[in-house]
């Protein structure tokens, strides 16, 4: 008798821990690939794969800093803002930016991927 109620309840906690541990698994690696894709801009290196919206969202690197080229404007933008499709690069983003300094004059530039507005 004690079996057939414990039984459920232990089912359920062994796949929540499942679940925790998935999802944790995914934030480390998708943390890891922005980390290095971070690393590569730092250093000036060319950028073979962009990092999609979902990468750095399940990364928690959901802060996006954007210089314009034109007059080094810096603006920061939240990615949890507007839905986007999580499969696309980061780079989709720069379709809805426009360089408040100089107007969108400049072509804007993807500086980093942040846990924290800069
Ligand atoms: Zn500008």
């Amino acid at each position: 008798m004690p079996e057939r109620y414990t039984r459920p309840h232990h089912h359920e906690r062994v796949q929540t821990t499942e679940r925790m541990k998935r999802a944790w698994e995914a934030e480390a690696d998708a943390r890891e690939a922005v980390q290095t894709f971070n690393a590569r801009l730092e250093q000036g290196r060319a950028i073979w794969a962009w990092p999609t919206i979902a990468a750095a969202l399940t990364g928690r690197y959901p802060w996006l800093t954007i210089v314009c080229e034109s007059c080094d404007g810096v603006t920061d933008l939240d990615l949890r803002m507007k839905p986007r499709p999580p499969e696309a690069s980061i780079r989709v983003v720069l379709h809805d930016v426009k360089c408040p300094r100089c107007n969108g004059h400049g072509r804007p530039r993807i500086a980093s991927l942040r846990e924290n507005p800069g």
